[in-house]
This record gives C-alpha cells, structure tokens and sequence, in this order.
C-alpha cells in the first residue's frame, strides 16, 4: 500500500455566496479503500466531492489527488489522472444511443483483462442491453443512472467518486451495483461513495466518514460503525 493518499482533503472551507457549506473538512482515500461518505440530505457530501472535482469553490484548505493540488489542475488533467465521476445530476450524451454513450470518448485504456468492455457492462447491468439502441435522453431515471455508472467505468477509473449510486434505483439494481462495487474492491480500485443509504454501504465499503452540516463527524473502519 502507497504511504501517499489517493485523495486528500484537508481543512476545508466551501462556501456558497455568503452561506458556508463545509467546516474544515478533512478526509482521506487511499490506494485500495473503499470510502463511503455517509450524512443526510444537506450534510455537505455532493459539495465535498464537487470539492474534489476542483467543481467547488474552496475558500480555504485543499485537495490533493496523489499529492497533486487539484486546484491548480485544469480539468482535462483532472479527468488524466484517471478519476471517475458520477455526479448526482447524471451526465450522459441524451441525444445519442446508449451503446453510444458507453463508447464515446472513451481512452483506450491499457490492454488488462480488468478493461472495461460493452460486453462487461451489459453483463453487470443486463438490463441495459436491450436498450441500446434507444435514445439515452429518453430512458427512466434509473436506467440514466445506470447508463452513467456503467459509461463511468468504461473509461476504466483508477479513482471513482460515486454520488449516491443506490438512490431510486430498484431494490435488485442496488444489490447488482453494490456487488460490483465489492467486486472493484477485489481488484484493487480506489473509490469513494456518498451516500445517505448506510446499508448499501455495509459489506462494501472498506472505511466511512461522516459528514453532517458540513463537518466530518465521524471516521473509521466501517466494522466501528
Ligand atoms: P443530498 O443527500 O440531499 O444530496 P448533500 O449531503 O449532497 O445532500 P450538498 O448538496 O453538498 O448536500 O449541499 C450542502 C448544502 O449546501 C445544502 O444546504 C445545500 O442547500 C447547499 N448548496 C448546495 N449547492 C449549492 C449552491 N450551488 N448554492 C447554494 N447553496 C448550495
Ligand atoms: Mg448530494
């Protein structure tokens, strides 16, 4: 294990115009964690990873991604250093196919047979399958937010940030995201989790912090929850 973090926050101010969002927030992800970000609706956790993204303002303190600051990285290097984003707004090409929206833009990534295929994809989330041809634009909510998880990990992730990945989905999706997300653990991934959804967590996530209005109340193994 690296003695340097994947992702590091520390002591960091977020504010919103004139409302401050996040209190000298700290936290730390390292090579092979899994880290569920856990609070309420509000706690601060989508902030915090927009945090990470360089996507929020931090009036003070800083993030780092392998020891690099990430407000000096523009994004394009951001997304180079091989991180992963599924935002709670989930992005996706609506206007394009959904086996389009799994390939487009992707990098190629190194030849491992941990690579990301469409056969992969449509293996872990079966129901994408039969849809894709359709018009991304035009799918449910849940399957958007399948298609951004499952577009999200074709460009092979060294990190992955995920922002809520359970919610409204069915209950056997959540099952299915949640083991491939302990599969990734096996490999070795770096990923970080916000959630409000403690259980989908259990099992899963190697380490939690806990956030609630906008400062980390909590650190630990998730076995001292
Ligand atoms: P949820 O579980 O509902 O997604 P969260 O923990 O992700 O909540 P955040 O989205 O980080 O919470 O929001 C933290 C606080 O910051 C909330 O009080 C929210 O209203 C406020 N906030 C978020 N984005 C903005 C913004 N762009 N402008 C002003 N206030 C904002
Ligand atoms: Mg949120």
């Amino acid at each position: 294990m690296s003695a340097q973090p994947v992702v590091q926050v520390e002591d960091l101010d977020v504010y919103y115009g004139t409302s401050q969002i996040l209190f000298g927030v700290g936290l730390s992800v390292r090579q092979g964690e899994t880290m569920a970000l856990l609070g309420r609706n509000g706690a601060g956790k989508s902030t915090t990873m927009k945090a990470i993204m360089g996507l929020a303002p931090a009036r003070r303190g800083k993030v780092t991604l392998r020891g690099r600051q990430v407000s000096g990285m523009k994004p394009h290097h951001i997304a180079r250093a091989g991180l992963g984003f599924v935002p709670e707004d989930r992005q996706i090409f609506p206007e394009h196919t959904v086996e389009d929206n799994l390939v487009i833009g992707q990098k190629k990534g190194p030849d491992g047979e941990d690579e990301w295929s469409i056969r992969r994809v449509y293996d872990v989330f079966p129901l994408l399958e039969p849809l894709r041809n359709r018009i991304a634009g035009r799918l449910s909510g849940g399957e958007q937010q399948m298609l951004a998880i499952a577009r999200t990990l074709m460009g092979n992730p060294a990190l992955l940030l995920l922002d809520e990945p359970s919610e409204g989905l069915a209950p056997i999706i959540v099952q299915r995201i949640g083991e491939l997300l302990r599969q990734l653990r096996g490999t070795g991934a770096t990923v970080l989790i916000a959630e409000q959804n403690m259980h989908f967590c259990l099992g899963l996530a190697s380490h939690a912090t806990v956030i609630d209005k906008g400062q980390i109340v909590y650190t630990s193994s998730i076995e001292e929850l």
